[in-house]
């Protein structure tokens, strides 16, 4: 199920776009001074969309045991300070969502929420339970809850893949 479920939602990814900038693709170039806290993964769930030419973020996407998708929890990768809040609009697909910094150059944004728990020039944790995920925004799929995660170093957007290790 979890594998039909993702080719589903892979095929039907392939027609999601953003009008989002180009990507940095030499992420071997960039680097992330603080590396004492290791990044841990937003929300649980599985991928279902990868970081590509067309789609400068991760998806994840979470579902109960009969493979119906589910919200959950979207946890703070890093401690970090809020920097930017927006719900209620569709904000070109995005949704609700919202921005971290993490300081030395590293942000992170969280799209297509349900529930956002922060606000701007809130001080959030690593870990902490900041969001929900949802189906704000644009969204493909069975549900189209998911979360779509993205992450800039010194402003570019990066394959959160690079910087997470194994934790995603
Ligand atoms: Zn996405």
């Amino acid at each position: 199920m979890h594998i039909l479920a993702f080719t589903l939602i892979a095929v039907l990814a392939v027609s999601c776009s953003y009008s989002e900038k180009p990507a940095n693709t030499e992420t071997s170039a960039l680097t992330v001074p603080d590396q004492q806290q290791e990044f841990i993964k937003p929300v649980e769930g599985f991928i279902t969309q990868a970081f590509t030419d067309g789609h400068h973020a991760v998806d994840i996407a979470n579902e109960d045991e009969n493979g119906v998708g589910i919200s959950s929890p979207i946890l703070a990768v890093k401690d970090g300070t809020v920097t930017e809040v927006v719900t209620g609009v569709y904000d070109g697909g995005y949704g609700n969502n919202f921005t971290i910094d993490h300081g030395n150059g590293v942000q992170t944004f969280y799209a297509h929420c349900a529930e956002v728990y922060v606000a701007v020039g809130d001080t959030v944790s690593q870990g902490q339970v900041i969001a929900t995920t949802g189906d704000t925004g644009r969204v493909f799929g069975a549900t189209g809850i998911h979360l779509h995660f993205e992450m800039m170093v010194n402003g570019d957007k990066v394959n959160p893949f690079d910087y997470f290790g194994g934790a995603l």
